[in-house]
């Protein structure tokens, strides 16, 4: 399975700026069979940490994260960059390699206890999914894991995302 994801997942140099090189999963989600396989790779991710709602972080883990949630007969709530939600947010501001950058989760999509799995498409420095760990715990809720389809292992996205989740599961597919 993994062979098939990572093969609809293609390189592309400068993107997008000089030195940066992106990864575009958009032959993985044309393609019916690999978004099919990571959906159910992802339910099971789900079932397996018994979480109660899917989070999933703007934007690709909106396209990952929502058909896991539906799979697992979940909740989706989304995970937004600052100002796009319409109700009242919690706020959180991370690091980024130049800046800062603010994600924010409608103060009352989780309610406390909740269990959460977070979904979203590339570890990268970790900090965006950091991020999202901060927002949920802020709203009572648990974070039950975290399931990306790749990481960038030459970054520490990993060992920081993995202090983050103090003990909860990290699967990258
Ligand atoms: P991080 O916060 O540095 O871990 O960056 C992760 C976020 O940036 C995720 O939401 C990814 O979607 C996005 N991202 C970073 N690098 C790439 C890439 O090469 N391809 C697609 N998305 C990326």
């Amino acid at each position: 399975m993994r062979e098939l994801l990572l093969s609809r997942i293609i390189d592309v140099p400068d993107y997008p700026k000089p030195g940066v090189t992106f990864k575009d999963i958009t032959p993985l989600l044309a393609d019916a069979t690999a978004f099919g396989a990571l959906t159910e790779a992802f339910a099971g991710l789900c079932e397996r940490v018994q979480a109660d709602k899917v989070v999933g972080l703007e934007a690709r883990g909106f396209i990952l994260g929502a058909p896991v949630a539906v799979r697992a007969g979940r909740g989706f709530v989304p995970v937004r960059k600052a100002g796009k939600l319409p109700g009242a947010t919690l706020a959180q501001a991370y690091e980024l390699e130049y800046g800062t950058a603010e994600v924010e989760i409608h103060a009352d999509a989780l309610k406390p206890g909740d269990r959460v799995l977070v979904i979203d498409d590339v570890l990268a420095t970790g900090g965006t999914a950091e991020a999202a760990l901060q927002l949920i715990r802020r709203s009572g809720a648990q974070v039950a894991g975290v399931g990306m389809l790749m990481e960038l292992g030459f970054l520490p996205g990993r060992r920081r995302l993995e202090a983050a989740l103090q003990g909860a599961p990290l699967e990258v597919l």
